[in-house]
């Protein structure tokens, strides 16, 4: 057993999100592992770039109200407890409600042995249009 260290927050890089994101890292697996935590905290209004993960993605909220949305999809809220999975290759986004505050673990793994892809591809960002196509609450 091992206690690992903990690492510093990481702010989200502007060119794959909009408004303020930080990222806690929890696991990184060495090979044969290829499994990857994070907990992200996005500021109300805060939200990815549209992307896609190569071996999909699992988040988990644990705080807050969050958005997600699949391309071609509508714009669903998440909360506390909730679990949303995205399949390998498919492009959507993820943040806070324009509100409040939201925090998620992000559950991914890196590429299997032989898969030279990124583990995830970034495209545009999520414009205040499209960000605020949801009118009311749910
Ligand atoms: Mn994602």
């Amino acid at each position: 057993m091992e206690k690992l260290k903990k690492q510093a927050s990481v702010r989200g890089p502007e060119q794959m999100f909009t408004g303020e994101v930080y990222f806690d890292g929890i696991f990184a697996g060495q090979e044969p592992s290829r499994m990857r935590a994070n907990s992200v905290h996005f500021a109300p209004g805060a939200r990815t770039a549209w992307h896609c993960h190569t071996e999909g993605q699992t988040l988990y909220v644990t705080e807050g109200v969050g958005l997600v949305q699949a391309r071609g999809g509508e714009i669903l809220q998440m909360h506390p407890g909730d679990v949303v999975y995205t399949p390998p290759g498919e492009w959507h986004w993820h943040g806070a409600d324009p509100e409040h505050f939201m925090t998620h673990i992000a559950m991914w793994e890196s590429p299997r042995p032989g898969n030279d892809a990124p583990e995830s591809e970034w495209g545009a960002h999520i414009t205040e249009e499209e960000y605020r196509v949801r009118s009311q609450p749910s």
